[in-house]
């Protein structure tokens, strides 16, 4: 394969500083691999041929510098872009084109990252393995058979099969760390607030978290802190800096670090090669110097029903404003009819099953009568477990469990089983409920021969520690070299 496309993003960047290389040479050599192989991966949903080059040009006649500049990179199609198509996978959507940039957009675009296209999610980020999307599912670079995860497989898919350096996907419930687990690859959801929403399209406000797909450390991390930081337009943005994720990525040493193992996560429902390769992970850190304890989160096993109570109430809501009036699809509009018919018929034809789902699960919660029932238990539920997070980083500096219960799954497999489907953010979910910080990064392989991701997570606004553990880890196993187990495609 081209050196271009192995090569990480740290190294293209200082590649193309110097001038070994063009940054157009590098956004040409990706953009043709997207030709090459994305028949067969489908992560992306829209390639923006003329935008990425004409960004790269920018970088190669000097107008813009920076540590990733002209790293071309991969873009959640949920993330609104000016003048490009967004549809967040959505029928609903489709043929809409943003007249805005959203914030991170224009801080990857002020540092010279070239943006070359849109990927593929579940509709609306509601999904773990990308089959929920209206255009047809992504597929995994390491069994072109099974789920890249989801909702963001597209972007880690894309990251996985060398089609892009790195991406950017939005974690509500697990969307950036369940595909990073399954592909081999790093994924980042940090603090909630420490990354602009303004422009992501909103599924569940209090949850949706931007953040870098990679697949080093390093990498990640130095994409975290161009799109950090606070931003007046989101209000529930952190008025403060980003912590020293790249500082921490470049030091990777867990030396009396308190490493606390999450009781939770184990037994019925895990893979034993998941297992294994966490218990390994764990002794390894153990060797660096770290002390690991075991610590028991009791309420984090009510996170995944106090999940789908949240989630969709606050998605019945943000999903009102579809109404066949302001964006996209307007079916039925054909002369006498009302309103209300045009965007019902609209809204029928425009969203999936999951969604109205999710949209009937979400309304009925917050109706009247059962309001206090579903939708008030369920806070206090998420109450409780971030308790159970800031007692557990009373004793320990971060916590950690497998990132997944299982490997991928097979396309199909889970599909028709929603239930089945919301267990692969098992692991994932308290950090969300919480809005702490929260990582996966590669730990080996199972016996099956596919990827399994260690979950680091660590307490608000410390997202340098989960950094800092991603970093000895990759050292230490050289888990940023797993991909090149992956059969070639
Ligand atoms: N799979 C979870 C859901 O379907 C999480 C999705 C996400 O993080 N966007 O809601």
């Amino acid at each position: 394969m081209n050196a271009l496309l192995t090569a990480t993003a740290t190294e293209l960047a200082a590649r193309i500083a110097s001038r070994e290389v063009s940054a157009v040479e590098v956004a040409q050599a990706h953009l043709d691999r997207i030709a090459e192989v994305d028949e067969k991966v489908h992560a992306f949903l829209h390639v923006d041929t003329d935008g990425a080059l004409a960004q790269a040009r920018r970088v190669d006649a000097g107008e813009i510098t920076g540590p990733l500049a002209g790293v071309p990179l991969a873009l959640k199609d949920v993330i609104v872009t000016k003048g490009v198509p967004t549809t967040a996978g959505s029928r609903i959507l489709e043929g809409w084109i943003p007249p805005y940039d959203a914030t991170i957009v224009e801080r990857m675009r002020a540092a010279g990252i070239v943006v070359l296209g849109k990927t593929n999610m579940d509709e609306f980020a509601m999904g773990s393995s990308t089959e929920h999307s209206a255009y047809g599912p992504s597929r995994n670079p390491w069994d072109l058979t099974r789920t890249p995860g989801g909702s963001g497989g597209g972007s880690s898919a894309a990251v996985a099969s060398y089609q892009a350096p790195i991406g950017i996907g939005t974690d509500t419930g697990g969307s950036i760390r369940q595909p990073a687990a399954v592909t081999g690859t790093v994924g980042a959801k940090p603090t909630y607030g420490g990354v602009s929403r303004y422009g992501l399209i909103a599924f569940s406000s209090s949850l949706d978290q931007a953040g870098p797909c990679a697949r080093t450390v390093l990498d990640a991390a130095l994409l975290h802190e161009i799109i950090g930081g606070h931003d007046p337009r989101d209000s529930t943005s952190i008025d403060a800096g980003v912590p020293p994720v790249v500082e921490a990525a470049r030091h990777a040493d867990v030396s009396g670090m308190r490493v606390g193992v999450v009781t939770q996560f184990k037994g019925d429902g895990y893979q034993p090669g998941v297992l294994a390769r966490f218990d390994e992970a764990v002794a390894v850190l153990e060797k660096l110097g770290a002390t690991v304890e075991e610590v028991s989160c009791p309420h984090f096993d009510y996170a995944l029903p106090a999940y789908y109570l949240i989630a969709p109430s606050e998605a019945s809501s943000n999903l009102a404003r579809y109404d066949a009036m302001r964006y996209g699809l307007r079916v039925g509009d054909d002369g006498d009819v009302s309103a209300e018919e045009v965007m019902a018929a609209t809204r029928d034809a425009g969203f999936g099953a999951e969604v109205k789902r999710r949209i009937i699960l979400g309304t009925y919660a917050l109706s009247a009568g059962y309001y206090d029932a579903y939708y008030g238990q369920a806070q206090k539920v998420r109450t409780l477990i971030s308790r159970d997070f800031a007692a557990a980083f009373e004793r320990v500096d971060v916590l950690v469990s497998p990132t997944t219960p299982t490997t991928a799954f097979t396309l199909g497999e889970r599909v028709d089983d929603p239930m089945a489907m919301y267990l692969a953010d098992l692991c994932t979910i308290p950090s969300n409920l919480y809005g702490g910080p929260a990582l996966s990064v590669p730990c080996g392989l199972s016996d099956d021969g596919l990827p399994v991701g260690l979950q680091v997570m660590a307490p608000v606004q410390a997202d340098e520690r989960m950094y800092r553990v991603a970093a000895a880890m990759e050292a230490a196993l050289g888990s940023d070299r797993l991909l090149e187990k992956a059969p070639a495609l």
